[in-house]
């Protein structure tokens, strides 16, 4: 197929193009399987940007990324796991795109470990040299899953069960971090997963540094866990059984967060010097715990060092938010930088944000689509002039509506509804008229409702409405979020 689309002599393999997912290779995917450009974006390690690490960096190393080690077409080091049982329960044999990523030992569907080599050679995993030149392979359709050098059958490999089950919790746990894009942390119920993963690479750089471990070394609670040998240049580059080492240890160490930790660190009398790891910047979740307990001290803090919060807030999360600045630095920073705090949005942007839906309505045929576009407008637009959070929208009723904005004007749909009388006028129109194509459930009241379940919204999914009409309408940087619509 590589050679059919991007030549023979292309130079496709002698790269990484799960991690650099060239746009050019994005584009001619694209074209010739007829998924969309977000589909193939979401096989590629880039796609992890902004979820698992700030930046996908082109050159060198990325955070999280085992690297494959390449030379000319050949991977001289083990980057692509694989679960025997995953690939021959396949119908089509893939390889996961997580198989990549220096936290995943284990497969939580099957309880076993992952692997990294051939079982019968120890060849690192090359699925593109097994149909150019494995010996002994017949081509075929789909994926070959032989290992290139000796044939052998990746399905039939022995599976190791784990029995650690805190370490499958463990994997289960970082899975679905980065699938949600957020944790329940340290306190905060929903702490960023860049956040997360950031403390916990530092925190990871920390606890396998020479000196901690020697002094870890001590310790009865972790059971002879040792990491001797973990390389200097970091996790990434560690061996798949020292990074299996390093998670049976982080088990014992995170369980409790930071209780655990704190005893650990007075009883091998850990130092901060040691546990900082190799950024000047920690996120607060461990910075705080380390300062605090390894004795790092605390200084006040400063308008300028408030400004360097709020910058790199900005940088990673394309907008500031005082919540994430406090879980970033553990500090309130408000009261330093009062004139970043988020506006509420301006009434030319509302006008804006409608306007573009009235775009996306013009532009479809689709009766359904239609539908949901215009009680996304009233919505949005009910939401605007009557104040209302996305949980009070989902249960708005007609009743509650009239009981809201007694008076009645006509309704007028060659502007845009600038008053709560006017977004009335609207609604009942929309009662009458336009709620039924909806197909809401018979006994439902509520005046908004999704075509998928016909019945009321929840308030999670008014928000992902509210996002993507945002998104469609690219005002991302004046809509920061539902609240600053709403609350004007
Ligand atoms: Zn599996
Ligand atoms: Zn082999």
């Amino acid at each position: 197929m590589c050679a059919l689309i991007f030549g023979r002599d292309s130079t496709i393999w002698n790269r990484d193009i799960d991690r650099l997912a060239p746009q050019n290779v994005a584009n001619i995917l694209t074209h010739v399987t007829g998924a969309d450009i977000a589909q193939v974006e979401k096989t590629t390690l880039r796609a992890y940007e902004g979820t698992l690490f700030e930046h996908h960096n082109a050159n060198g190393m990325c955070r999280w990324i085992v690297p494959l080690g390449i030379f000319h077409r050949s991977r001289r080091r083990p980057g692509l796991m694989f679960c025997p049982q995953c690939l021959s329960e396949d119908a089509n044999p893939y390889f996961r795109r997580c198989w990549r990523l220096a936290f995943s030992t284990a497969c939580t569907k099957h309880g076993c470990y992952l692997l990294d080599t051939c079982p019968k050679c120890e060849s690192p995993i090359e699925p593109h040299r097994s149909d150019m030149q494995g010996r002994g392979i017949l081509p075929q359709t789909g994926l070959n899953v032989h290992c290139w050098n000796c044939s052998f059958d990746l399905r039939a490999t022995r599976k190791i069960e784990v029995i650690n089950e805190s370490l499958l919790q463990l994997q289960a746990r970082l899975e679905i971090t980065l699938d949600n894009g957020y944790v329940d942390w340290a306190g905060n119920l929903a702490m960023h997963s860049m956040v997360f993963f950031d403390g916990l690479r530092e925190f990871i750089a920390g606890v396998t540094s020479k000196r901690t471990q020697d002094r870890l070394m001590k310790s009865a609670k972790l059971g002879g866990i040792s990491l001797k040998g973990w390389p200097r240049t970091g996790l990434e580059m560690a061996s798949l059984p020292m990074r299996r080492e390093l998670f049976r240890l982080l088990t014992i160490v995170l369980e409790d967060w930071p209780d655990n930790f704190i005893e650990l660190i007075h009883e091998c009398k850990l130092r901060y010097a040691d546990l900082k790891g190799e950024s000047d910047q920690r996120p607060y979740w461990y910075e705080g715990v380390i300062r605090r307990e390894a004795g790092g001290g605390y200084a006040p803090i400063s308008k300028v060092e408030a400004e360097a919060i709020a910058a790199s807030v900005e940088t990673r999360y394309g907008h500031f938010s005082v919540d994430v600045a406090r879980a970033l630095s553990g500090r309130d920073i408000s009261a330093h930088i009062p004139e970043r705090l988020p506006q509420p949005v301006l009434d030319e942007v509302y006008e804006d944000l409608l306007t573009s839906i009235d775009h996306q309505i013009a532009g479809t045929l689709d009766k359904t689509e239609r539908a949901c576009l215009i009680r996304d407008k009233v919505m949005f637009a009910a939401g605007r002039q009557l104040g209302l959070s996305e949980s009070e929208l989902a249960e708005l009723t007609l009743d509650r509506l009239r009981a809201l904005v007694p008076d009645e004007v006509a309704v007028d749909f060659s502007d845009v509804a600038r008053t709560p009388e006017q977004v009335r006028a609207w609604a009942e129109w929309y009662w009458k008229k336009m709620r039924i194509q909806l197909r809401p459930q018979i006994d439902e009241e509520s005046l908004f409702t999704s075509v998928r379940t016909r019945s009321r919204f929840s308030h999670s999914s008014i928000g992902a409405r509210f996002q993507k009409a945002v998104d469609v309408a690219m005002l991302r940087k004046e809509i920061p979020s539902y609240k600053h619509w709403f609350e004007v």
